[in-house]
């Protein structure tokens, strides 16, 4: 075999790999939005055997002796070779590690605890759930020695969200984060509070439609490359880099759900879709990491969202959409609105400041967890306890308490700390887009093509071609999580009329 043929070879399972992908999108997809009811086992059947086949093709010997042959050369192969084939032997090996009928019996766990924790949540009761997340727990504890032997398993499980971050790196962050946060909240509580009473009118979901489609048209979404649907709770699925799909939800005595999600859902696909062309179809499309993916989301969720600027600028069209509801509100009113803070049970609910110590609870739980030094069964009172002291809310029952989250019952343990780390990045890629381009003025003019255009040059083109750690330098510098706490605390100190 020469090298030209063996790199043809592996662009083609790459390309297979794409499909089998595809396929399993396309039936979730599918599963989430117009099939009908009683449809799933059957598509279970179908994602059962792609993602069998998956498998196969990721771990089979044809792959081994590729990336075997490809990397007895390393410094024959270009940049992106060489990358493709580091990270295809990464996923090659730690997929070879795992026992076939582990994985498989991890597979079924998985699809088994979700149904489980369903009905465990509508009834709010956490012993109905116990048992599978004790299993669960278990099985990730050994996992976590397949990902990374070398590693503690929280830290093994971490990596696999965000390469690079462990507990060391993540305990100083939300040192920081709850040394400046909660006195800010608690402050904010104090303060005189904010009427959002005209967002909780009633919203026709076929006007908030219209809406939808107009904040798409700001964000610079090409309607020919990226859709919207609806679905119970929304997301973003990308096929590739020409072909991303957004879904929301429409509450109708809310007008601010759908929009933020539609914002946030956008920013995702922003990401995706500024993916550079060289890397489609390879390992190395698609966002790098949660919490970069995080980072775009949030950034124009929250950072150019709910920003006085952008409020103001896109205000007179709100109006013109809810005339009757909007007609006596003021863009100021909006703004301070869309900000209130408001300490709350449920974390997608959360406001932008809060946020982050819903997440801070749920790393401190997993930590210990996965650490040993808390039991699956005093996981409620945990939960509970630490509300009680960032929050102080008292949790009334598991569903609006440690049940809310669907994570855990997937088996992912570590993901949460993304949401957060995406924050604070986003905070500090502002600082340095400031330095570059006039954000604000822009912005207020309903013009984002700028601030898009600066993220795509950081961060969107690479996709996974580079580390998390690389991007996160590229468009950060040293990550500083003071940098987000000083954002917070000036703008909210601004909207509550508190002494910094
Ligand atoms: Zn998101």
């Amino acid at each position: 075999m020469d090298r030209e043929q063996a790199l043809k070879e592996l662009e083609l399972l790459q390309k297979k790999l794409y499909a089998y992908n595809a396929a399993s999108s396309s039936l979730f997809l599918d599963g989430v939005t117009v099939a009908p009811g009683d449809t799933a086992e059957g598509r279970g059947v179908a994602l059962g055997i792609l993602a069998g086949e998956e498998q196969k093709l990721m771990t089979g010997t044809e792959m081994g002796e590729l990336l075997d042959f490809l990397s007895s050369g390393m410094e024959e192969l270009t940049d992106l070779q060489q990358r493709q084939v580091k990270e295809l032997k990464r996923h090659y090996e730690e997929q070879k590690r795992i026992p076939a009928e582990e994985y498989m019996e991890y597979t079924m766990l998985t699809n088994e605890a979700g149904d489980i924790w369903h009905r465990a949540k509508e009834a709010s009761d956490f012993e109905m759930f116990r048992p599978a997340l004790e299993k669960l727990v278990d099985m990730k504890r050994k996992f976590a020695g397949y990902y990374a032997p070398e590693k503690k398993p929280y830290d093994a499980l971490l990596d696999r969200y965000e390469r690079g971050a462990d507990m060391e790196y993540l305990d100083h962050f939300f040192t920081v984060l709850k040394e400046r946060l909660v006195p800010l909240i608690h402050a904010a509580g104090e303060a005189e509070q904010v009427d959002d009473s005209f967002l909780h009118l009633h919203y026709p979901a076929e006007i908030q439609r219209k809406f939808s489609d107009y904040l798409m048209e700001v964000m610079g979404l090409d309607r020919n490359h990226c859709t919207i649907g609806e679905t119970e709770h929304p997301f973003t699925l990308e096929f590739n880099n020409k072909d991303v799909r957004i879904t929301t939800n429409y509450c109708e005595d809310s007008l601010a759900d759908s929009m933020y999600s539609v914002i946030h859902e956008g920013g995702h696909a922003l990401y995706e879709l500024g993916i550079s062309d060289e890397l489609a179809y390879t390992c190395l499309t698609g966002g790098v990491s949660m919490g970069v993916h995080e980072s775009q989301s949030r950034f124009y969720e929250n950072i150019i969202g709910r920003s006085r600027a952008f409020v103001s600028a896109i205000f007179p069209k709100m109006q013109e959409f809810f005339p009757e509801q909007l007609g006596n509100v003021t863009a100021e009113q909006m703004y301070r609105a869309v900000n209130k803070v408001e300490p709350s049970l449920i974390r997608t609910e959360a406001d932008e400041l809060t946020y982050c110590l819903h997440v801070l609870i749920r790393y401190e739980i997993e930590k210990q967890l996965i650490g040993g030094s808390l039991e699956v069964r005093d996981i409620p009172q945990e939960w509970n306890r630490l509300y009680q002291e960032y929050l102080g809310v008292t949790v009334p029952d598991d569903r609006r308490g440690c049940l809310q989250d669907s994570h855990w019952s997937g088996g992912d343990f570590g993901y949460f700390p993304s949401y957060a780390l995406g924050s604070a990045y986003g905070a500090q890629m502002l600082k340095n887009m400031e330095k570059d381009i006039d954000v604000w003025g822009t912005v207020s003019k309903g013009d984002l093509s700028s601030v898009t255009g600066w993220l795509r040059e950081k961060v969107h083109q690479y996709g996974s071609s580079r580390e998390p750690g690389e991007i996160v330098a590229n468009a950060c510098g040293t990550f500083d999580p003071t940098v987000y706490t000083d954002y917070l605390t000036e703008k909210y100190s601004e909207i509550y009329g508190l002494k910094k």
